[in-house]
């Protein structure tokens, strides 16, 4: 049994070193992603709760590797902060996802509002505002339309220029949403201290409608909550019919999840827009 222990841990030790090896040849070839055309902008529908109407989006980027296939962002993201390149891949992301914006709001005549996530190393960079306004500019997308969601995990007290950034970008017209909110440390520091328009309520609360009643009772109290302090609501993760009757009920403003669409490539968010238009 002492061998096998032993053995087992070399194993251990060795798949470990595989992946901190395979993590950094991930790491050099992202450095190229962008370059070589690699990175796709991925758009989730939002709906209104009671219409169901599409109302708005949420920008999800994807990386395309030649050989891997898809690479979730759940996985590069924290590989791009390590390196730095989450700067230059955040910028990418909100230049290509606000000219789609602009472009479909021509094409369909729809003012879909537009979710772009940015990373903590991104709201404190000194310069993001000036990013931003260029983006605004270049793409003449409304500033109004763009919805920057800010997650929960980044602690105010260590990020410098997090609220003169978030109050600067609604100085431009641009409006905050509170991402995974529920989930981190200081979740109602957060909403004290934040100029927030919306909180998103995340997804592990939400898959657990119909099976835990504590986290009924937060989801419930969240919305509430919001309200009474003149945010909207978002409910991320609504996978089911029961989800959509147990957040209507509660008056959740606004909803996103696999339930309405998962998150789709430009042609066929498109094809999404045009059935809905002509319907
Ligand atoms: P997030 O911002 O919380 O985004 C929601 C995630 O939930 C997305 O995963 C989406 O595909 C997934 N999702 C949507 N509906 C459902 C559902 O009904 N059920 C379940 N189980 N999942 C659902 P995705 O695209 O893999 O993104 C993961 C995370 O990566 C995002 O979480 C966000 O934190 C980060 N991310 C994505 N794009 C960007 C980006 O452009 N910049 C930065 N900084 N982070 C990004
Ligand atoms: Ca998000
Ligand atoms: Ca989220
Ligand atoms: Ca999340």
């Amino acid at each position: 049994a002492k061998s096998l222990g032993r053995n087992n841990f070399q194993i251990y030790e060795v798949s470990t070193e595989q992946a901190q090896q395979q993590n950094l040849a991930l790491k050099s070839r992202l450095r190229h992603a962008e370059h070589n055309g690699e990175l796709r902008v991925f758009y989730q529908p939002q709906v209104d709760a009671i219409s169901e109407d599409i109302v708005g989006m949420e920008a999800l980027v994807r990386w395309e590797h030649p050989e891997l296939g898809f690479i979730g962002p759940g996985f590069f993201i924290p590989l791009a902060e390590e390196t730095g390149l989450i700067v230059s891949i955040g910028e990418w992301v909100l230049r290509t996802a606000c000219r789609q914006a602009q472009a479909w709001e021509q094409q369909f005549g729809l003012r879909l509002r537009l979710g772009v996530n940015l990373s903590a190393v991104q709201l404190m960079q000194s310069n993001l505002l000036e990013i931003v306004s260029g983006v605004l500019d270049e793409t003449g997308l409304d500033a109004n339309l763009l919805e920057m969601e800010v997650t929960e995990s980044i602690s105010i007290k260590a990020a410098p220029n997090l609220i003169e950034n978030l109050q600067g970008l609604r100085r431009l017209g641009c409006r905050i949403a509170i991402d995974d909110f529920g989930t981190g440390a200081a979740s109602l520091d957060y909403l004290r201290k934040l100029p927030a328009d919306r909180i998103k309520i995340d997804q592990s609360f939400v898959r657990n409608i119909g099976v835990d009643p504590d986290d009924e009772a937060i989801v419930r109290t969240t919305i509430e909550m919001a309200h009474r302090l003149k945010r909207g609501v978002v409910a991320e993760g609504v996978e089911i019919e029961q989800h959509l009757r147990f957040l209507q009920a509660n008056h959740c403003d606004e909803l996103q999840g696999y339930l309405f669409c998962r998150p789709l490539p430009p042609p066929s968010f498109e094809k999404l827009l045009f059935e809905r238009q002509r319907l």
